[in-house]
């Protein structure tokens, strides 16, 4: 009988802190699984994912640039992978078949750990990782939830298809979402990402989200602090979109706080953050 596995496929994918924080868990839980990192270069995807489950793989997180060829290969889809078009998480189930989720969606919720019905969100972006928080936020009853772009046609694309607002200058919000990649590899100064982002002129909502992370505070993480908003790190999102997926393969709890601290410890090591 050979090790269960799961991993996470990417390209690159050394960086990923994702090992790291699952092996902690499936420690703590007394698992003898093993979570591997997968490099896998797009041309490869389908064959190489199909053929996971013949290795001992149970399940797969999948991160740039995989997200929408998981969805695709997929015979099965949450309601989210289906809605956001892509997927961060595959199963493979015992009679053949490959599920898809979106854990991003609902890590970013149980992330922010607080309602978000009724508010005004504004999220920054329009790439994989904005597709998937403004759907959640729309599914979880935000009363408004506005896109903005540094390219103005992507945003506008993403809130037809998922019924949010396209705004070309971002203004005043309760909750905002920063979905860039502005900050990633902490070589951008605070204030040039800030101000690439149009963030000087607003108002500061209650929360704002980092899906970003690095060594240091954010771009974002700095502009929020400084205003007195409630801030989420990136971190921590990749904590709950962890947790989400290493529930669906084992169908326990996920040890939250060891991922956390696993996650964290991993921190020092430089390089562009990866699910
Ligand atoms: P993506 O699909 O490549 O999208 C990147 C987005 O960033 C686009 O909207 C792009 O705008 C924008 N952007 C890039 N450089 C910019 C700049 N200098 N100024 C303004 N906007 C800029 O990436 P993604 O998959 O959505 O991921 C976005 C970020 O979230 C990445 O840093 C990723 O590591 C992070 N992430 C974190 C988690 C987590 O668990 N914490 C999960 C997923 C993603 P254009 O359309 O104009 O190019």
């Amino acid at each position: 009988m050979p090790r269960t596995l799961l991993g996470v496929a990417g390209f690159p994918v050394a960086h990923s802190r994702s090992p790291v924080m699952h092996n902690a868990a499936l420690a703590e839980l007394g698992m003898d699984w093993l979570y591997v990192p997968v490099p896998l270069p797009p041309a490869g995807f389908d064959e190489t994912v199909r053929a996971l489950p013949g290795s001992g793989f149970k399940g797969l997180n999948v991160t740039v640039p995989h997200k929408a060829a998981a969805h695709r290969l997929a015979d099965l889809r949450s309601r989210a992978a289906e809605a956001i078009g892509a997927a961060n998480t595959l199963t493979f189930r015992p009679d053949g078949e490959i599920e898809a989720e979106n854990t991003d969606a609902g890590g970013l919720l149980d992330a922010l750990a607080q309602p978000v019905a009724g508010l005004r969100a504004l999220v920054l972006g329009a790439g994989g990782s904005a597709r998937a928080a403004v759907w959640a936020l729309i599914d979880a009853g935000a009363a408004e939830v506005s896109v903005w772009n540094r390219t103005p046609g992507r945003a506008e694309r993403l809130a037809s298809d998922l019924g949010a607002r396209h705004v070309t200058r971002p203004g005043r919000a309760d909750l905002l979402v920063n979905c860039t990649s502005v900050g990633l590899g902490s070589s951008v100064d605070a204030a040039d990402g800030q101000a690439a982002l149009g963030l000087d002129g607003i108002d500061p909502p209650a929360t704002v989200v980092d899906l970003v992370y690095g060594e240091g505070p954010t771009p974002v993480v700095a502009w929020g602090r400084s205003r007195g908003s409630r801030v989420v790190e990136g971190l921590e999102v990749l904590v709950r979109q962890g947790a989400r997926s290493l529930e669906l393969w084992t169908g326990l709890d996920a040890p939250i706080e060891t991922m956390r601290s696993a996650a964290m410890g991993s921190s020092g090591r430089r390089g562009p953050p990866r699910a």
